[in-house]
């Protein structure tokens, strides 16, 4: 049996998966009004290529992609542009949408399908996912076609593909391994032809058997392994050190570890995509948390709205004290329920009252315990007060930079210190003055 290294520290929160990890996923029919964001993804917003007053065809190209770390938007739906304008985000920010009357026509633009896409050469692979507007589904939405090119010269050993999902109540990459097995492991294919990796490797934590054993026996000479069930696992360096024994340098790149790192949501698009010719324009939520009627996993048009959502998994069983996107460990709390689904939208979580309280901070006791769970080796406790004092130069000094945001040390806090909230700060501050003096 392959042995598996584990990474630094993490914890261990109950999973909370239990209300939708065996339910099949649910496809939600488009509402009547569509919000498309321009930017769902890292890097430069899309530049819209319609109208008010346009008519549209499902999976055109409605804004194409702003250079290279960019990705183009398509339309979810048939039916009618009816404003460009702005429209809350999950991240706080109002976002610039394209707003589409569905027409419940569902008239497909031309589409371009391959029976056998591996086929295709590497280059004409990139094209096509840069095409379709594929970005990163597991939460971080960097664009992928930039991801399969590394720079000239680099040699990639390993494209891993991530299905650990290690974050508490999300199962809709659970969900996706068990029910398009196939699908994911085209995916892997095509993107390892793309990049040049000489392997693939699936990591998938083991408290999804039946995801591993899907995978498995679809996976030829694909290695499934098996992961220790450990929050942050499916952080990217963490997910090279378990499966490679590798690392990725301090602010570095998984190329310099000779590895690409893709989530297997990513997977099933990419094959959608060259097998299909079908653009992103949906993906799988989870609706669950204590405040939900009925969780369940929907495969939902981008530009629903989080209250239709919220609507088709039986509204509201109590009343919400707060709504999350993405998981509780790293999404963020929403201030209004018109948010559209993106292409990085994991989850949408609601909790009651009760749940949903920010417990009374104390001071810091120098316990230790936030450095011993740390993943990036930092000293939380250090930031936290680097942070809040403004002192920056100390912060990047003590690597604020290279914290992934995993929330590992505000979750382990005795004295219950907001330390990931300053350490945001810190990092938003120093990449800011660093931009300026640049
Ligand atoms: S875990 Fe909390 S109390 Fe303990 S050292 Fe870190 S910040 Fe201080
Ligand atoms: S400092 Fe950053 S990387 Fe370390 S535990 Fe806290 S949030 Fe995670």
């Amino acid at each position: 049996m392959r042995r598996v290294r584990a990474f630094f520290g993490g914890i261990h929160p109950n999973d909370n998966k239990q209300s939708t990890n065996s339910t099949p996923i649910k496809a939600l029919p488009a509402p009547e009004v569509l919000a498309v964001p321009l930017l769902q993804h890292a890097g430069r917003e899309a530049k819209p290529l319609v109208a008010k007053g346009d008519e549209v065809l499902k999976g055109q190209v409605i804004a194409e992609a702003d250079g290279k770390i960019s990705a183009p938007v398509h339309s979810p739906v048939s039916g009618k542009v009816t404003a460009i304008e702005p429209r809350p985000g999950a991240a706080g920010r109002s976002l610039t949408c394209i707003v589409i009357e569905n027409d419940s026509q569902e008239n497909w633009v031309e589409r371009e399908p391959h029976p056998d896409p591996v086929q295709l050469d590497a280059q004409t692979i990139v094209k096509r996912i840069a095409e379709a507007g594929i970005v990163g589904m597991g939460g971080g939405g960097f664009p992928t076609a930039p991801k399969l090119a590394p720079p000239k010269g680099v040699i990639i050993d390993y494209l891993l593909l991530n299905g650990c999902e290690c974050e508490p109540y999300l199962t809709a990459d659970h969900r996706l391994m068990v029910e398009y097995a196939d699908e994911i492991i085209l995916g892997a294919k095509l993107m390892a032809k793309a990049c040049g990796a000489r392997k693939i490797i699936i990591g998938v934590e083991d408290n999804k058997p039946d995801a591993i054993a899907a995978l498995r026996e679809k996976a030829g000479a694909i290695e499934v392994v098996a992961l220790s069930t450990r929050y942050p696992q499916g952080g990217e360096k963490q997910l090279i050190q378990a499966l490679t024994g590798r690392e990725v340098p301090s602010q570095g790149l998984p190329y310099q570890a000779g590895c690409v790192v893709q989530n297997v949501g990513t997977a099933w698009a990419v094959a959608k995509a060259l097998r299909d010719g079908e653009p992103l324009i949906a993906r799988v939520v989870t609706v669950t948390g204590s405040a939900i009627g009925e969780p369940q996993n929907f495969l939902v048009p981008i530009g629903t709205a989080f209250k239709d959502l919220i609507e088709a998994a039986g509204g509201f069983s109590q009343t919400p004290g707060k709504v999350v996107a993405g998981g509780p460990m790293m999404g963020g709390a929403q201030f209004s329920l018109d948010v559209p689904v993106t292409k990085v939208t994991s989850g949408v979580l609601a909790f009651g009252m009760e749940e949903s309280k920010t417990p009374d901070s104390q001071p810091c006791i120098k316990c230790a315990r936030c450095v011993d769970v740390c993943p990036a080796n930092l000293l939380p406790l250090k930031l936290e007060a680097y942070g809040m004092n403004e002192q920056w130069d100390n912060a990047r000094e003590y690597g604020a930079l290279d914290c992934i945001e995993c929330g590992c040390c505000t979750y382990i806090c005795p004295s219950k210190r907001p330390l990931l909230h300053y350490i945001r700060f810190a990092k938003a501050e120093i990449v800011a003055r660093e931009r300026q003096s640049s």
